[in-house]
């Protein structure tokens, strides 16, 4: 029998170095992931044999064993599932396969404390050497004939062989107890962690002892399981405790924090099927990653069918992790089958429904915590507005957004559209709104400053998402959402909020801004075709000059992305507004009345554009000439 010593990949090395030493005090988690991997891989051996019943016709109960020697210092945790053959054993305990420990390695990247993690993330099959300093793992895949042989003592290399000892299907994992970990040889205190992280695990199982008696014979401890062995979800609601719900969504979500929120429900009449679905309380690393798979698994009559299945669930509800079980379709469905099946299709619409709904309800009963979720899964569900015409009104309601009010910051509470409409103004109409990606910049737009003075609160939505949406939402509640970047203000039959006597005097000032008119027609002749208009505005305060997009024509900002996504190759004109009120514009103005125009006014009215652009982050056409003409300007101040 021939054996192959190979090197573990450099992430696992790294990895078990971190598991081996660590001082983490949970070291019992590892039963939990050696029992919740021996589960799996019943429930993939018993789909398989609903096309392939030969697979299991030797011994059709699936069990878990977990075997006591005390003598030999070792634990085993066996089962009958699936089993590995040769290239399986490399691959799955050779490298990181598999997406719990891809993020507990990533998050580690960034960390030294690696112990922590550990029990956030779960390390799956590595955490056998939290305890053991030896791992002897033979298995046979179901149908094979040969057998392997995988060990290692978790130190940069394991070594394969064939095995003649292998279990006829399945699994046997042999753990060769640390010196210091002895109390996992002691049946009492592994009857208390398989209570506490696997009762809920569907698959009988049973403990024994091996005690090595004079002939050698071994002897059982009864045949009892000591788990419950029944499909959590289909218990009855009130037989459940929260720990065995988390414990349940560690198993199945492969989620290692305690879910925000939990929903447990059967739903009875023309389809059923009982869907136990949890949303996690801490955004997983992949949610954007494009090739993540949805964290839901699909039953038929309590046998598992897959866990890649895209058309339970749309996209934008990717962060719910769980169980659906129906009794409604045919066992041995295919892929192709699920793609286009109608029953899929009416459980999917039923399982938005209910979620959207449970999500409404925790907006209005914590919204503290729904905060919370909003900020960790806000631009997932927000991809849904987008994609769900059928659920667009709903999702609209559910989001949360940035807002600058009136002391022109970001308000530290998001707020809801249907608040923000609560809050407008007298004469306001609009929804108003600025896009981009960074949103503090954003706060600090010259184009808000008119709506912050008069206390109009401006939307400020920076996920990349956020434009996509937009295309498709023209108003909410008959208000129509318009970029503050966008089109004319119309900010004169807006009321002030409050009226004292300060704000009194300001709208007179308002009144009497001063008339610019000759030097907006200036600016625009020189300018000639470098901007669209050239117009005196209502939305600037402070700034002198800024610039927006004419009515009718794209969002600044959505032009610039798809300009960046190659989806537009022309850039629109934009309109250059004047704020009327500035000293300098005022001083322009007044130059302009007095001698006419010169050359000296031309470099300004380039001036004027060339800030715009620089405040708006666009680039300028001809950098050398905007410093010339800088460069004059100040020699005349400095003269
Ligand atoms: P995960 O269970 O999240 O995939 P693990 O580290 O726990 O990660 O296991 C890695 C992989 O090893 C599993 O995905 C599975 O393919 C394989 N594996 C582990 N234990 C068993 C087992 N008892 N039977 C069959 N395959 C197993
Ligand atoms: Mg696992």
């Amino acid at each position: 029998m021939s054996e192959q010593q190979l090197s573990f990949q450099a992430e696992v090395s790294r990895l078990l170095d971190i598991v081996a030493n660590a001082l983490y005090s949970n070291k019992e988690i590892f039963l939990r992931e050696l029992i919740s991997n021996a589960s799996d891989a019943c429930d993939k051996l018993r789909y398989a044999a609903i096309t392939m019943p030969e697979l299991i016709a030797e011994s059709p109960e699936f069990r878990i064993d977990l075997i006591v020697d005390a003598k030999a210092k070792t634990l085993t945790v066996a089962d009958n599932g699936i089993g590995m053959n040769r290239e399986d054993l490399v691959d799955n305990l050779g490298t990181i396969a598999r997406s719990g420990t891809a993020a507990f390695m990533s998050e580690l990247g960034s960390k030294e404390d690696g112990a922590n993690l550990i029990g956030q993330f779960g390390v799956g099959f590595y955490s056998a050497f939290m305890v053991a300093d030896r791992v002897e793992v033979e298995s046979r895949k179901a149908g094979d004939g040969q057998g392997w042989r995988w060990t290692s003592d978790g130190k940069g290399a394991f070594a394969i062989g064939e095995s003649d000892n292998a279990p006829a299907r399945g699994t046997r994992i042999v753990l060769h107890i640390k010196g210091d970990q002895e109390e996992f040889l002691d049946p009492t205190r592994i009857r208390h962690v398989v209570k506490t992280y696997s009762d809920h695990i569907a698959i009988p199982i049973k403990l024994s002892e091996t005690k090595k008696a004079v002939d050698g014979a071994e002897q059982d401890d009864g045949d009892g399981s000591i788990n419950r062995a029944s499909a959590l979800w289909a218990r009855p609601k009130s037989e459940i405790t929260d720990e065995q719900y988390n414990e349940f969504y560690h198993h199945v979500g492969h989620g290692f924090d305690t879910p925000w929120l939990r929903l447990h429900f059967r739903a009875e009449g023309k389809i059923e099927y009982t869907g136990l679905l949890f949303v996690p309380s801490a955004k997983p690393f992949d949610l954007f990653h494009p090739d993540r798979k949805n964290h839901l698994k699909l039953y038929v009559r309590r046998v598992f069918i897959t866990d890649d299945c895209p058309e339970i669930l749309p996209h934008y509800l990717r962060f719910l992790r769980g169980v659906i079980d129906t009794e409604d379709l045919p066992l041995n469905i295919s892929r192709e089958l699920l793609q286009h099946n109608p029953m899929l299709a009416k459980i999917r619409a039923a399982i938005c429904k209910r979620v959207i709904g449970e999500l409404k309800k925790q907006a209005e009963k914590d919204p503290e915590g729904y905060g919370g979720f909003w900020d960790n899964f806000g631009p997932v569900l927000k991809e849904g507005i987008y994609e769900d015409q059928d659920h667009r009104d709903d999702l609209l309601a559910l989001a949360r957004f940035q807002v600058v009010g009136e002391n022109g910051a970001i308000a530290d509470k998001p707020t809801s559209l249907a608040d923000y409409v609560a809050r407008m103004k007298d004469g306001q109409e609009e929804i108003y709104y600025i896009s981009g990606e960074n949103p503090e910049a954003l706060a600090k737009s010259p184009q808000l400053e008119g709506f912050t003075a008069k206390g109009v609160e401006v939307l400020v939505l920076s996920d990349p998402v956020d434009d996509f949406w937009l295309s498709m939402v023209p108003e909410f509640e008959g208000k129509p959402l318009k970029s503050v970047t966008r089109g004319d203000a119309d900010l004169s039959k807006i009321a002030k909020g409050g009226g004292d006597s300060e704000e009194e005097e300001d709208n007179k000032a308002d009144d009497s801004a001063p008339d610019v008119s000759a030097l907006v027609a200036y600016v625009k002749l020189a300018l000639k075709d470098q901007v669209k208009d050239v117009r005196s505005s209502e939305r600037l305060t402070n700034s002198a000059v800024c610039l927006v997009a004419g009515e009718g024509d794209m969002d600044l900002h959505l032009e610039r992305m798809l300009k960046q996504h190659k989806q537009l190759d022309q850039a629109s004109q934009r309109v250059l507004e004047i704020n009327p009120k500035h000293a300098m514009i005022q001083r322009l103005a007044a130059r302009i009345g007095a001698d006419g125009a010169g050359t000296e006014l031309e470099d300004m009215a380039f001036l004027l554009l060339d800030q715009a652009k620089i405040l708006e982050g666009e680039p300028l056409q001809d950098a050398a000439a905007f410093a010339n003409r800088l460069s004059k300007v100040m020699e005349k101040g400095l003269a």
